[in-house]
Formats: C-alpha cells, structure tokens, sequence
C-alpha cells in the first residue's frame, strides 16, 4: 500500500515489544505502545471530522504523542503542518490562513478554527478524546498523495508551503536507512525538533523504518547529550549541536566511544568545528545537505572518505546537476545552481502554481538556490546561497520579514538584516539600520519585534550606518555587508 504510514505500521507489528522512545523523564515507549497511541489518536481525529487530503496543523512541543499525532495523520491520508513552537499567534495567522487546517492542535486552542491541546507532558484535549475511541483502518492512498506540507520561504517574504507525497518520504527514508547503513542495534539520539524535515522526516523515519530506538529529548542540551552518547550509536544534529559539545569542560575522546557515527546538517559546518572534532573524539562528522522541499539530496559516504566543507555525493535515485541559469550544466568544477531530480524532489507549492513553474523545470528538475560546485569525483560542495536566507541555530531566518518590522519602528529609515558568522549560531542575524536622527540601540529594535517575531529572528546587534550600499539597480549590497561586519561576533 502506498501510504507510508502501512510501511512502518508493518515495522511496528513486527518490533511490538522493542523500546521505540527512550524517555528520561516518563516511562519508555515500546514500537506496541506507538503503534497503540497512532491508533487512538487517528480515531480522535476522525471524530474531529478530519477526512483524507485535510490538513491538520500542529503546533507543540515535543513529545511521543506529537509523534503519534505525525504517524496518525499520515494513518488517516490527512496532510501533516508542522509548525514552529517558536511563531507567535500572529506569524501563526498567515500559516492558519494559508492552508485552512481543518484541525488546529496546539498549546492553546485558537478562535479561527477547530482546535485542540497537546502539551509537552503528552496531557490535553487531544489524548483525553482518545479514551474509548475506535482505531480507524489505514487509508488506502497513491504515492503521490500528500503527506505533508512544509512552510519554508523565499526571498520574497512569503512562506511557501512545500507539498511533499507519501513516495517522496518513503523513498527518502529507505536511500538514508541505505546510505548510513542503519543497523538493528542502532540507537539514535533524537534531540531535535520535530517541526522541521530534520528532526521529523530524516531523523525520526531513519529509526521508524529499521524498528530500532530512539532516545528522546524534548530538545537539544548539551550536557545531557553528552550523558546520553553512552547509551546511543547514531546522533543527527545541526552545527550549533557539535559547538555546544565541544564547549563542554570534560568532553573527550571516551564520550563517544560507543558511537557508531555522528551526522550533521541543515546549515554549513565550519572546516574548523570539523578539524577540532576530529582532534578531541578521533571521529570525522558525517556531512549531508537537505531541505524542506527535498528531505535530504547529498550525504558524505559511511564507508568512504569525509571531506570537510564538502556534502557528499547524491543519495540512489537522485539526479544531480550544477547549472547556469537556463538549466544547462556548467563545467565540472565550475560554481552554478545546484539543481535535483529523483523520488524525493516535492511536487510544488501549495496554492503557488506560478513559484512552482519558477522553480520546478519542466524536465522536472527543482532549482534548490544554492549555489555549488562538483568535482570530478562528483563530490557537491555548497558555496553560498542565492537565496538570501540567514541560518542561525539551524533554523532559517528570512531577512525581508524582519526587515519588514523593523522598518515600522518609529526613528528608523530602512534597514538591512544579514547574518554573519557566528561559532555557535552558525549565523547570528545582525540588523543594519538607517537611523532617521538619533542612533537606535539594539534593544530597543528588540523590544519592538517582541510578540512579533520569534527570538531565533530577532538580530542579536543592530548597527548604525548613515546609508546602505547599493548598486546601480538599486539593490542592497548584502554581500558588502557581510565582509564588512563578519568579524562582529568574533573574540
Ligand atoms: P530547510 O528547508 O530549512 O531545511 O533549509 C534548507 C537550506 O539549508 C538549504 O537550501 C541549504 O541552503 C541549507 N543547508 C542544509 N544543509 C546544508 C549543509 N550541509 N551545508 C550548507 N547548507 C545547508
């Protein structure tokens, strides 16, 4: 059967008594236990009147029943919309007004349409529904049906919901289960958010699908990673993770003797993070590079060499190609647009025929935005990105929608957000602004975008400048911005 969900559900039956969700704080989760809990909850969305191709948007923090809340509207054929437990009610709103959820599930419920609560500690409207409620059978479904909707953005400002099918993660999660040679006495340690395709899709689906363990944090801390490695063979994490540990008093070489790999994504790992985990553990981290609208494109090799900087080779299936701006393939070793191809690639965006004409060509290729090169080896590395998107923490941050706010604040002209390098952010996001008289101090741009703007997206420093570079056609001259500002969060 096409639906994914039949795939693990198949997993589940098989593994009914192996520990799914290790917990630290409540008792573990055995693959019988989730399978239980995706069974009560799909009977309470049914009774919600959630029907197949409805979209069901969820904004929690993370437990098992979030997971199972996941597992439960793939079980059903309903369309699954993470969303940020950092977005405020009112970044919420577009999102809501977007992809009218048929069902909302949420902390709190909202006034705009059907809601109900999870919280952190698995209690809520949502979980007491599922007493005496019925399991509903798996919805036969096509490959190509939705599973999920990702909001991700562009430079325009407006997020755009990538639709990804039921075939698009079954056949992402079997190439990864492959290419990281996944084992039955692996363990991962899942300290991620699950409402991004790291967290959720790549990580969590790697476990599901091998019917191994997880222990599950409700986020990431490093002090309690690194107690967890003993115990653990696999860790996914973004940059922001491996600086953390690093920066720990007693974290060395015997901290991850048990562990098989240590994979990272999302956001470029500097060669020097790289080199100094080498140095402390004696293992290379395993580069990969994925995104919302593709789950994962390219990983560095189990078995092969790891070259730092560089993101591997394409997973089977996936076609790769550099190329210039009509499509065409560069020389080999020439910098262009990195271009993909295969059963992962996103059908388009939801309610964006136009964007997805623009970024899906009609040989079927998407145009990720990013931008870099192949050797001859066919080995990707990421050289920049031509979407302006600022990574900071893992998370994206799109400078036109704080830019936006910013502008609105009494005193200032205009202002440029750019990130800059930052050894635990990865990025940090830095405002530059045009004062209308007085400077304007950080915290006061700070103050204004709270309850507005999430804090990964507010600039940790706002700089003065009496005007913003631009070039004859008028565009901001972000890249000046960033050499001259790159040393801000240094020393
Ligand atoms: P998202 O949709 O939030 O997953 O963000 C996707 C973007 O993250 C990609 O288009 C890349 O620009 C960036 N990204 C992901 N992995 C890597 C990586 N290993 N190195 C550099 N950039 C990355």
């Amino acid at each position: 059967m096409a639906n994914f969900y039949a795939q693990l559900d198949t997993v589940f039956t098989a593994n009914q008594d192996t520990d799914c969700l290790r917990l630290l704080d409540r008792e573990n989760w055995t693959y019988g236990d989730l399978q239980g809990h995706v069974g009560k909850i799909a009977g309470v969305l049914k009774a919600q009147g959630v029907a197949v191709g409805d979209r069901v948007a969820v904004q929690v923090e993370k437990s098992p029943e979030n997971l199972a809340l996941y597992l439960a509207t793939l079980r059903i054929g309903a369309i699954y919309l993470p969303l940020n437990s950092g977005y405020t009610p009112a970044e919420l709103d577009y999102f809501i007004g977007d992809a009218e959820p048929t069902l909302f599930v949420g902390a709190t419920t909202r006034d705009d349409v059907t809601s109900l609560t999870l919280n952190a500690d698995g209690t809520g409207s949502l979980t007491e529904l599922t007493l005496g409620v019925d399991t509903p059978p798996i919805e036969n479904l096509n490959g190509s049906d939705l599973a999920a909707i990702l909001y991700t953005s562009g430079t325009t400002g407006r997020s755009k919901g990538a639709m990804l099918s039921h075939d698009n993660l079954a056949s992402n999660a079997s190439a990864l289960s492959e290419t990281w040679g996944w084992q039955n006495s692996d363990v991962l340690l899942h300290a991620l958010p699950i409402f991004h395709v790291h967290g959720l899709f790549i990580a969590s689906h790697c476990a599901l699908l091998n019917g191994t363990p997880m222990i599950w944090l409700p986020k990431f801390d490093a002090a309690v990673v690194a107690e967890q490695l003993d115990g653990a063979t696999v860790l996914m994490g973004v940059p922001t993770f491996y600086v953390r540990l690093l920066a720990l008093p007693n974290f060395a070489k015997q901290s991850v003797a048990h562990m098989r790999v240590f994979i990272c994504g999302s956001a470029p790992l500097t060669e020097q993070v790289f080199d100094e985990w080498e140095q402390v553990t004696g293992t290379r981290i395993l580069e990969r590079y994925g995104m919302s609208e593709t789950i994962i494109n390219t990983s560095n090799p189990l078995l092969g060499e790891r070259v730092p900087a560089t993101v591997g080779f394409p997973l089977p299936g996936l076609e790769l190609r550099i190329a210039n701006d009509h499509g065409q393939e560069v020389t080999t070793g020439d910098v262009g647009t990195i271009e993909v191809r295969g059963p992962n690639v996103f059908g388009g965006y939801w309610r964006m025929p136009e964007k997805t004409a623009e970024e899906i060509r009609p040989d079927g290729f998407f145009i990720t935005g990013d931008l870099g090169t192949v050797d001859d080896a066919g080995r990707v590395s990421i050289v920049g990105r031509a979407k302006d998107l600022v990574i900071s923490g893992g998370y994206n941050v799109y400078p036109k929608e704080v830019e936006r706010l910013i502008d609105e604040i009494p005193g200032i002209v205009e202002s440029a957000v750019i990130g800059v390098p930052h050894r635990d952010f990865g990025e940090g996001v830095v405002a530059v602004v045009v004062p209308e008289g007085e400077d304007v101090a950080t915290e006061v741009v700070i103050r204004a975008l709270e309850g507005q703007l999430a804090k990964f997206k507010q600039p940790k420093r706002v700089l003065n400048v009496a005007e913003l570079p631009r070039n004859t056609m008028g565009k901001v001259q972000k890249n000046l911005l960033r050499d001259e500002y790159q040393g801000l969060f240094e020393g």
